[in-house]
């Protein structure tokens, strides 16, 4: 059951992707994209609560999920109700944040960061692809260069906020942290690209189980990360078939 309902996920996300190639308008003025756009909606985990542990405990993937993200998903639901952002994208809202309200940027980010952090995260990830692992060592050095720098980018965040791999415009692998739900997705974020790996470093992501030890948070991400969608995520993104 949960399976269906992450792979229906992922085909949404394909389906995004795919319809997303064939425009080059950032503007949300297309049709095209307006047409077969099915609008915005709580995926589903593709595994229990309890499928982190010991790394990420069950009550706060619970609270995490069904009360945080839920929370954010309703909360833009209504922001963006009959207005005609209920039938665009997310990568296209976020290029055009800034015209945006706060309450759309927050709960938008929210909604969409938290989904990429879920899929991003599995008890049997497995390792990079060897493409994006070549990537990672041409564009860091080598993996433990790109690690460190990942951890820094998480542990030394000031406050709530996320710590990001993605891909710029010149199709390179950079690290960054971004402040509250912000993503490099967004116009107003300096560092803009599209997003791979994401890690929520907001105190609700860790609190119950790690209280002020972050860093211990932080390492124990590197044993829950799924390689594979985050691997296949970098394939389309380099191919230009994905945008976020
Ligand atoms: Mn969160």
């Amino acid at each position: 059951m949960e399976r269906r309902h992450f792979l229906s996920l992922m085909g949404m996300a394909a389906l995004s992707a795919c319809v997303s190639s064939g425009s080059k308008s950032n503007n949300g003025s297309s049709s095209a994209v307006a047409d077969s756009f099915s609008g915005h909606i709580f995926p589903q985990l593709g595994y229990g609560y309890d499928a982190l542990q010991p790394y990420i405990d069950a009550q706060t993937m619970e609270l995490h999920y069904d009360k945080h993200h839920r929370g954010y998903y309703k909360k833009f639901m209504a922001a963006i109700d009959g207005s005609e952002l209920e039938k665009t994208p997310m990568h296209q809202i976020f290029a055009n944040i800034s015209r945006h309200s706060e309450s759309v940027r927050n709960n938008g980010g929210g909604y969409y960061n938290h989904m990429l952090f879920w899929e991003n995260m599995s008890p049997d990830g497995g390792d990079p692809s060897a493409r994006l692992l070549n990537a990672i060592v041409k564009n860091f050095g080598s993996y433990d260069e790109f690690k460190a720098e990942f951890n820094s980018a998480a542990k030394s965040h000031f406050g709530s906020g996320w710590a990001w791999l993605y891909m710029d415009s010149d199709k390179n692998l950079k690290v960054t942290s971004t402040p509250n739900q912000d993503n490099p997705l967004m116009d107003v974020n300096p560092e803009k690209g599209i997003p791979l790996l994401a890690l929520d470093v907001w105190e609700h992501a860790y609190y119950l189980k790690y209280q002020n030890m972050r860093g211990d948070y932080v390492d124990n991400f590197w044993n829950v990360i799924n390689w594979k969608t985050v691997s296949k995520r970098w394939e389309k993104a380099h191919k230009g078939e994905w945008e976020g």
